[in-house]
């Protein structure tokens, strides 16, 4: 046996994923595994299934068929006795809370202020004591450099400061697993390293992160392995220095030449 298949299970496991909407098959058979404290990044062209990939994995979409885990546990199913159950809604909602999701809009409460966007879900969702609650959401957002933002409104912050509450927001839910799905594509270009800057501090405090994103240099430096979606199928993957640097694929070579 390898040390490889006698390491810890991972974290995500997604075996022959297909999903479709109507006729159109978005995800033709996904196979990828994630490691704990792995950090991989999903590149590929506008319209190849990253982010229907990651809604899957947190339960957003419904797979059609193959069969996606998370942590050992079956993605919308519940094991009773030796047969699968659909999960029930109060049931999805409890395994997406580990499940911590940053999208390309940051979708904030407009109407609270930033300290109370981090404390919103833990207090409502995981009926989490205030006190609590406030010192970790106090501390992530020294983490992200807003420290003085607390009680700013959202509209009062630049995108990049606003993208990093929605970071913190979701670390306050301290999740095993973080999405991001183009969560830099909206900023002005000079607001994107701020953001990347704290998803490397994430990466390097050992988070298990899907990245879908188009900025090779962030995928270069913080990946462990990149992998290149095309039309519902992964084409490639391998860590992250090959896959840039010598693509296999056709396709990889020329999508990384219109974006690099
Ligand atoms: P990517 O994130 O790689 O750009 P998406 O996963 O968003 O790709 O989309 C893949 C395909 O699935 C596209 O053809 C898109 O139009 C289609 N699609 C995504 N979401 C829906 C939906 N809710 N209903 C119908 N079609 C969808
Ligand atoms: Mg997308």
């Amino acid at each position: 046996m390898t040390t490889e298949t006698a390491g810890p299970r991972p974290l995500v496991r997604a075996e022959g994923v297909r999903k479709s909407f109507g006729t159109n098959e978005v995800l033709k058979g996904i196979d990828l595994e994630i490691r704990r404290g792995e950090v991989v990044c999903i590149i590929g062209a506008s319209g190849s299934g990253k982010s229907t990939f990651l809604r899957c994995v947190n339960h957003l979409e419904k797979i059609d068929g193959g069969l996606l885990r998370v942590e050992d546990r079956v993605v919308g199913y519940r094991l009773k006795g030796r047969k699968l159950h659909e999960q029930s809604h109060n049931e999805i909602c409890a395994d997406r809370s580990d499940i911590g999701m940053v999208f390309q809009h940051f979708n904030l409460f407009p109407h609270m202020t930033v300290l109370e966007n981090l404390m919103e879900a833990p207090r409502r969702v995981l009926k989490q004591r205030k006190d609590e609650v406030r010192r970790r959401a106090l501390g992530l957002l020294d983490k992200v450099g807003l420290a003085e933002k607390a009680q700013a409104y959202p509209r009062h912050l630049s995108g990049g400061q606003q993208q990093r509450v929605a970071i913190a927001r979701a670390l306050c839910m301290e999740p095993k697993l973080m999405l991001f799905d183009e969560p830099t594509s909206a900023l002005d270009p000079e607001l994107v390293g701020e953001v990347l800057r704290v998803m490397k501090d994430l990466a390097r405090s050992g988070m298990t992160m899907i990245v879908v994103t188009h900025e090779m240099g962030f995928a270069r430096d913080v990946a462990d392995r990149v992998v290149f979606m095309h039309g519902g199928r992964i084409l490639e993957e391998g860590p992250a220095e090959a896959v840039i640097n010598r693509p296999q694929h056709e396709r990889t070579r020329a999508f990384l030449s219109a974006v690099l």
